[in-house]
């Protein structure tokens, strides 16, 4: 039997296209923009084998401009243009992909280009926020050009007409403003620039707009008002080279700082900045950044954790959360790749597999620069800690501990002997051979601890304690038990071995204990004889399992 060849209700088809594929309607503009980029990096290939083009890359530019009164938007470049046979196949043919072709045919690990196209949809999405186009076009070696207008899912024409130099320009009529939608927004200048950093900052041609100014004149006159003309300039709105492509050694301390407080909106420079490059599996660009203070809303479930990554240098996720794990949800940056596989929509990926992997590298540098952090900087370590070190301590006791690995040589826990912040690393250097713990008491504050009662024999014996202050302190330690093969043990334990001991026969004391508890009733659980205490008569301890912190921060999570 014959094989039938599928057919596609093509009006529909378009139909849902340009109006399912896309959360965002603004990114139009990335996607026309993306192409102009993907026409220029084509002619300026062909130039490198041809003379006849005449053009290097410098030549070329993707120049913007909006006309308010007749509801234009025109995106204009000076790349490889369409042929009438390229309008029809690639405008006419839903996705058919000149630029994927393209890719195929030099071979897609070139480093002469990087083209972006590949779906063969990009161009349609202009069609959700415009209800005429008009491409003109002239390709590359071609006596005229063509041009191509369609309303949408109709139908286009293609005809004959007048262009005097090569490349393409394409005019959207922005549709009228419905209740739901403000279409003029587009028409903005401020709203295409802006919409022009976010999504398209790093492409490698100049995105040039005429941007018409106030300028200030001062009048000779004295006493007379300034007067303001308007001055038209032509403007790059983009920065085009990221500054995590440039080679480390070429960007200043100032240049990375200014870079992170423009993009993440902070007011001071960050603590920490790692800029990383992976070529091999998967290649990636990394710029990662960690702040010297944490956002005002941190601690709150409204923070959302994640880096910007990056496809080619074209913004694909504002906020990717899968490129970080809870525990440095913190650090900010950008992720830039070209190996990445894109849905169609190129607003979220097929599968998160690279994700994946770039995520587990990114934590493993993440980890060796805070190591770093905190031997070579220690007081600003310190300044982190205070910052960060809940969320640290949150992160050991997530998931059953499964990051414990990763975070406990990052923790600090107050020093009774050192009488500052130290790592875990620190105290086992300093133990001495016959201290088989590490030794740790809780308390509401480093004065208070100090003070405990229980603790003053091992104080006495010149004994390092880890002071802990805050709630999640104690579950840290259960998580960890040990630490380099040195298990934790409560300084507040009245039983410790060391000093006390169970086989001893209290039954001397019984009239005693037995008047303390009829004294207290059922304030206390029971009445014991210690053998702990040095210069203190009395103390008290938690029963069995659980501590008196422990017990505080549950009592505090009853409803
Ligand atoms: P994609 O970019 O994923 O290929 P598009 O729908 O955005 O899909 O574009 C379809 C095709 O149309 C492109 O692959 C390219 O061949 C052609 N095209 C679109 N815009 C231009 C342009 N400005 N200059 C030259 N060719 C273009
Ligand atoms: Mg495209």
């Amino acid at each position: 039997m014959a094989k039938q060849e599928f057919k596609a209700e093509s009006k529909r088809l378009l139909d849902m296209m340009i109006n399912s594929i896309y959360t965002h309607k603004e990114i139009f503009l990335r996607e026309l923009i993306s192409n102009a980029s993907d026409a220029c990096d084509k002619r300026s290939y062909l130039a490198l084998t041809d003379d006849s083009v005449g053009m290097s890359r410098q030549d070329f530019a993707i120049s913007l401009s909006v006309d308010k009164v007749a509801r234009t938007i025109t995106v204009a470049d000076n790349g490889i243009g369409m042929s009438q046979e390229d309008l029809e196949n690639n405008l006419g043919v839903i996705a058919a992909s000149g630029s994927y072709k393209f890719k195929q045919e030099v071979g897609a690990d070139t480093k002469d280009t990087d083209v972006i196209g590949q779906f063969g949809v990009g161009f349609y999405s202009a069609f959700m926020i415009a209800d005429h186009i008009t491409v003109s076009s002239r390709k590359q070696g071609a006596d005229n050009g063509y041009s191509w207008e369609s309303d949408g899912a109709e139908g286009y024409s293609i005809e004959v007409c007048d262009k005097e130099t090569v490349g393409t320009t394409i005019t959207i009529h922005v549709k009228d403003d419905t209740e739901d939608e403000h279409y003029s927004d587009f028409l903005e200048d401020y709203k295409l620039q802006q919409l022009v950093r976010k999504y398209s900052d790093y492409i490698r041609f100049p995105i040039q707009m005429d941007v018409t100014k106030q300028e200030r004149v001062d009048s000779d006159k004295e006493g007379a008002e300034p007067v303001y003309i308007p001055v038209t300039a032509t403007e790059t709105l983009n920065s085009m080279v990221p500054i995590w492509q440039r080679p480390k050694a070429d960007v200043t301390d100032e240049e990375y700082n200014a870079f992170y407080q423009e993009k993440f909106h902070d007011y001071t420079a960050p603590a920490r900045t790692l800029h990383v490059g992976v070529e091999g599996n998967i290649t990636y660009k990394a710029m990662l950044f960690v702040p010297a203070q944490p956002a005002m809303d941190f601690y709150t479930t409204e923070f959302k954790k994640g880096l910007q990554l990056y496809s080619s240098g074209v913004m694909i996720m504002d906020s990717c959360g899968d490129l970080v794990g809870d525990h440095f949800r913190f650090v900010r940056g950008i992720v830039d790749s070209p190996d990445l596989s894109l849905n169609i929509s190129r607003e979220l990926l097929q599968h998160d597999r690279q994700l994946r992997v770039i995520a587990n590298n990114l934590e493993k540098k993440i980890k060796s620069d805070l190591m770093k952090f905190m031997t070579d900087d220690r007081d600003t370590y310190n300044e982190f800690w205070k910052h960060f070190g809940r969320q640290l301590k949150y992160g050991i006791t997530a998931e059953y501990g499964a990051k414990k690995d990763l975070l406990q040589d990052l923790l600090l826990f107050y020093s009774s002997t050192e009488e500052k912040f130290v790592s875990l690393g620190e105290y086992v250097s300093r133990m001495k051979e016959d201290q088989t713990s590490i030794y740790y008491a809780t308390g509401e504050s480093v004065g208070r601890i100090a003070k405990l009662p229980q603790i003053e024999g091992l104080q006495d014996d010149g004994v390092e304690i880890l002071y802990l202050t805050e709630e999640v302190d104690e579950f840290v330690m259960q998580i960890l038990r040990e630490y380099n093969e040195k298990p934790f043990a409560s300084a507040l334990d009245a039983n410790r071995g060391a000093n006390g001991d169970d086989t001893q026969d209290d039954s001397a004391h019984q009239s005693t204990l037995d008047f303390v508890k009829e004294a207290l009733g059922d304030a206390i659980a029971s009445a014991k004889v210690s053998h702990t205490l040095k210069s203190h008569p009395v103390c008290l301890t938690a029963g069995e399992g659980l501590s008196f912190e422990m017990e505080k921060y549950f009592a505090t999570m009853q409803p």
